[in-house]
């Protein structure tokens, strides 16, 4: 039994060449990027090049062929520096595009997944709306079939990466009657339609990472870029729910890594009463918790990953061990990501205050991660729900 994270060769390479990408190219304009809350021009490109985009897409769409496990690896290895960032590459990559394959035609796919692949396209996905968060199902959305189109109107929130993408998937109710039963999925380049704006939203954490309010008014899109078959919209919803939960845990979990490492650093560097601060057993705790809580986040969310890599269907979904796993996952590192967050702040002091050191930015970062993707108390009522099915018999 391995359960020491052994990654294999091709594993390691991926992560030092990320790592050394994020570090060299990355870590140099995040203090002004953050300050100035703007996306670094041609990050796609860069993590195109990188092999990220694509890395679980089929060769022949230009992707990588890989799974899920390398996947949380590299989405964990850009949030060493920018946990803001590898959220953006997630949404694009994972929410949006990696859903649309999941659904769309050979010949949508063959179209739309190679321009996401080398970073031409950046891509988001709308589901939440100004009064549907976590009631995502009672969405207002809606679609009217008028001849060979659908007319779009309603609005979604807080879409990561709305103000810079070019290609969007959201839902919308084409039978508002039929509640659930009635939601359809679409997608659409954004500079073939009229009638649809993107608003940035303001942000105190995840600055960098893109965010908007999207307005559809009488928006018309072609009746083909329906995905998913007609009001089949929540089976395509939730097939991508537990890939996501899975690798963006990846984002929180390299910001606790670097809170660790930058701590552990700076408690060694710092002198107080004539001793480094690393040497007071309070300042010792927070290092120590610090280090189980990253390394127990790890251990969840890296095992949901390898066991969603063996699967064939990797959808997961009600009445799934996967769904729980996932759920957990993301629930575990949101919460032990805030504080690690706090913990690492108050180890640098009055320093950890100020936005000169990367430890102000991947504190204020780490809090998203217990609202974005379904908040705690969704997963929570996940995991219950997992855990009260009739046959759950595996898995403790
Ligand atoms: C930076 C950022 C990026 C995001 N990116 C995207 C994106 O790309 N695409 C997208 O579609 N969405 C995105 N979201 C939206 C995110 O998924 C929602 O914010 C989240 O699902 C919660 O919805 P809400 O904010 O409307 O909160 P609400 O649903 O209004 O919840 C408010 C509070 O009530 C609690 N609550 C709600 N229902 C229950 C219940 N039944 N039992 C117990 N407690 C409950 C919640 O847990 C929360 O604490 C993003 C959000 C942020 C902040």
């Amino acid at each position: 039994m391995a359960l020491d994270f052994t990654f294999t060769d091709e594993q390691r390479m991926l992560e030092d060449s990320v790592y050394k990408w994020a570090i060299n190219w990355l870590e140099p304009q995040m203090e002004h990027m953050y300050e100035i809350d703007e996306m670094p021009k041609d990050l796609f490109k860069q993590t195109g090049e990188l092999g990220i985009n694509g890395i679980v897409f089929d060769e022949k769409y230009g992707g990588a062929g890989l799974g899920y496990v390398e996947t949380l690896l590299a989405y964990e290895t850009i949030a060493r520096v920018s946990n803001a960032l590898s959220m953006t590459v997630g949404a694009s990559q994972t929410l949006c595009f990696d859903n649309f394959r999941r659904n769309a035609t050979e010949e949508q796919r063959a179209y739309v997944l190679p321009k996401a692949v080398t970073g031409e396209w950046i891509g988001c996905l709308g589901i939440t709306e100004p009064n549907a968060g976590s009631d995502a199902m009672s969405m207002a959305t809606k679609a009217e079939k008028k001849g060979d189109k659908y007319i779009i109107n309603g609005s979604k929130i807080f879409i990561t990466n709305g103000p810079v993408a070019q290609f969007m998937v959201f839902y919308a109710k084409t039978d508002p009657a039929a509640g659930p039963k009635g939601i359809s999925t679409f997608f659409f380049e954004v500079d073939k339609v009229k009638g649809v704006k993107f608003e940035k939203i303001k942000k105190w954490g995840m600055r960098t990472s893109p965010t908007a309010l999207v307005t559809f008014e009488d928006m018309e899109i072609p009746a083909e870029n329906l995905i998913g078959g007609l009001n089949k919209g929540v089976a395509v919803l939730t097939s991508g729910l537990c890939t996501e939960r899975i690798t963006l845990s990846g984002c929180t979990l390299g910001g606790q890594r670097s809170c660790l490492e930058l701590s552990l650093k700076y408690a060694k560097e710092r002198v107080q009463f004539g001793k480094p601060i690393a040497s007071f057993q309070t300042i010792q705790e927070k290092l120590a918790n610090m280090y189980c809580g990253y390394k127990a986040g790890k251990f969840l969310a890296y095992s949901a990953a390898a066991y969603c890599d063996t699967l064939t269907n990797k959808s997961g979904g009600k009445g799934t061990d996967l769904d729980r796993m996932a759920a957990a996952a993301l629930l575990f590192n949101g919460e032990m990501g805030t504080k690690i967050g706090l913990d690492a702040i108050q180890i640098f002091g009055g320093y950890g205050y100020c936005t000169e050191y990367a430890i102000s930015r991947h504190f204020l970062d780490q809090k998203l991660w217990e609202i974005g993707a379904g908040t705690s108390e969704i997963r929570r009522m996940i995991i219950a729900r997992e855990l009260m099915r009739d046959d759950f018999k595996s898995g403790l």
